[in-house]
């Protein structure tokens, strides 16, 4: 399986999502939360949905296989747009684009920026990516598929966010 976009998100939300995700346990309504995505996005900046289409993008690193669906790329200005539903702005979003501005790296398009659209909050985050960036993905990669191969699944996290999360009742049943 390669590695994608959504296990760098989990990674920086909760290492036990991450793990049941990644060994098959998927109780997350994917197609439902893409096509809301996909809606708000469409509602949001209906002149890019009439004009463009995702892009989605793979690159071979080392050994990893990356892959990644861009909701919207302006090639003029090397920005990626990223149009989160939350009403939270999350350090996991950051890490998702920066991991989009690595994989268009290495693709040979270097130097891209992102920004993330937050529609609910009436925000727009930039983000920029570093040397030291790169670095963090680059070990963050193989820390991932490490943690995903264990036998063990990571504790939980026992956070407020628990309450939304779609393996709430696989972790916490019986309590
Ligand atoms: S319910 Fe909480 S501990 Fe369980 S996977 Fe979700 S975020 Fe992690």
């Amino acid at each position: 399986m390669p590695l994608l976009a959504t296990h760098i998100n989990y990674f920086f939300v909760c290492k036990r999502k991450l793990w049941l995700f990644s060994n098959g346990i998927n109780m997350e309504h994917t197609s439902d939360t893409v096509y809301d995505g996909k809606m708000l996005h469409e509602n949001s900046y209906p002149q890019r949905a009439q004009k463009h289409n995702e892009m989605e993008l793979s690159a071979q690193y080392g050994d990893i296989e990356l892959t990644g669906k861009i909701d919207f790329y302006d090639a003029a200005t090397k920005t990626i747009h990223e149009t989160k539903r939350s009403d939270k702005v999350e350090t996991a979003h950051e890490w998702q684009a920066k991991f989009y501005i690595w994989l268009l790296e290495l693709n040979g398009i270097s130097d891209a920026t992102a920004t993330l659209e937050y529609p609910k909050l009436r925000q727009t985050n930039q983000v920029q990516f570093t040397e030291t960036d790169r670095q963090r993905l680059q070990a963050l990669v193989h820390e991932i598929r490490e943690m995903i191969a264990s036998e063990n699944c990571p504790p939980r996290i026992n956070s407020k966010i628990c309450k939304s999360c779609s393996y709430f009742e696989l972790c916490y049943v019986g309590e």
